[in-house]
């Protein structure tokens, strides 16, 4: 098995495309935000000019469809054959698992790279309590059936105080799907997280303690990787070492919203922090202040945006220094077995 520290890619283009806000589900930590990206529906005509307008000559470029629930997307076939037609480099399909519009018909394994599932716990009791009624059954019948017709399938499990314990009993179940990647989020602070809606802890409480995380989080990344199954998770405590790197400053990542926004940090997407956005299909600069006036600060905390919008994962010693410096949200390590 082997270990390694992926740094964001500088010479790709990801664009994370959300194609809609509507979803069927309503999971407690739900970031999306529609008091600040709508309740609309891209067409894919403006999805084409948006994506014209993204690309390099010179950089491949990796399109990851988002809603909302993208499969809700009535036309999601046809934005997968645009997206290729302009030759994005992969296409990645992030779903909820319900698989609407037939989509599975629709488009076919050459096309579509991966669709991403979701699960945040090992049975329909913990699974659904944040989730939804019936969205463990649905989530693995969606990975049996995409994987029953070809395609490459990944997981994703965003962890919380509320699935934390939860997340050892993954390897047992991971051994029943046919599942390639598996994909370990930290939840952010965003969306009915931040508001700390529904059912649950506020939103503060649900962060995982860093003691918490280092215990948990790559050992069960191992017992996962050492069953074949690609494991990612982020970085987020950075050694002493290691240099902080902003991809926003550093790479080239897109999060497109329906109302034009996008954002060059996702921890932003609650705020109308959005430095550039689409205005007559045409991708501009916004006024400042911006998130890019702020992700260029250097301070001694590591990330900025952590810093500002959740700082409860950041210990300080008692001279006040931080005793961590926090990594960027897209810093990953993984596991290759
Ligand atoms: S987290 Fe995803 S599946 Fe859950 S309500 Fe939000 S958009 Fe839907
Ligand atoms: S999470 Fe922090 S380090 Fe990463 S892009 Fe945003 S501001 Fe930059």
């Amino acid at each position: 098995m082997m270990r390694r520290t992926v740094s964001f890619s500088k010479n790709a283009t990801n664009i994370f495309l959300h194609v809609l806000t509507r979803c069927n589900l309503r999971c407690t930590h739900c970031y999306i935000n529609p008091a600040q990206h709508g309740d609309g529906t891209l067409a894919p005509d403006t999805i084409e000019r948006w994506l014209a307008a993204l690309f390099h000559p010179k950089r491949p470029a990796n399109l990851i469809l988002l809603g909302g629930e993208p499969t809700l997307h009535p036309q999601l076939d046809r934005v997968v054959k645009l997206a290729r037609d302009r030759g994005v480099a992969s296409v990645t399909i992030d779903t909820n698992g319900y698989l609407f519009n037939n989509i599975l018909q629709k488009v076919d394994t050459k096309a579509v790279d991966f669709f991403s599932f979701s699960l945040d716990g090992t049975t329909a009791e913990r699974n659904d309590a944040i989730r939804g009624p019936g969205s463990f059954a649905a989530c693995t019948a969606g990975i049996r059936a995409a994987a029953d017709k070809g395609f490459g399938v990944s997981l994703i499990y965003t962890v919380s105080t509320r699935n934390i314990d939860e997340l050892a009993l993954m390897p047992a179940l991971l051994k029943q799907l046919p599942v390639q990647r598996f994909f370990i989020q930290v939840i952010g602070l965003r969306g009915r997280s931040a508001a700390a809606k529904g059912p649950g802890p506020s939103s503060a409480a649900l962060q995982v303690h860093e003691k918490k995380w280092k215990e948990t989080v790559s050992s069960t990344a191992a017992r996962i990787a050492a069953d074949g199954i690609a494991v990612t998770f982020p970085k987020v405590y950075l050694d002493d070492d290691e240099p902080f790197e902003c991809a926003a400053v550093a790479s080239h990542n897109y999060f497109i919203f329906p109302n034009g926004r996008v954002y060059r940090c996702p921890l932003c997407e609650d705020f109308p922090l959005h430095s550039l956005a689409f205005r007559d299909d045409r991708l501009v600069p916004t006024d400042p202040v911006n998130e890019w006036d702020l992700v260029q600060l250097e301070i001694p905390e590591g990330c900025v945006m952590n810093r500002l919008i959740q700082p409860g994962n950041i210990r300080y010693r008692s001279d006040g220094r931080p005793a961590h410096r926090i990594a960027c949200c897209l810093l990953k390590e993984t596991f290759i077995p």
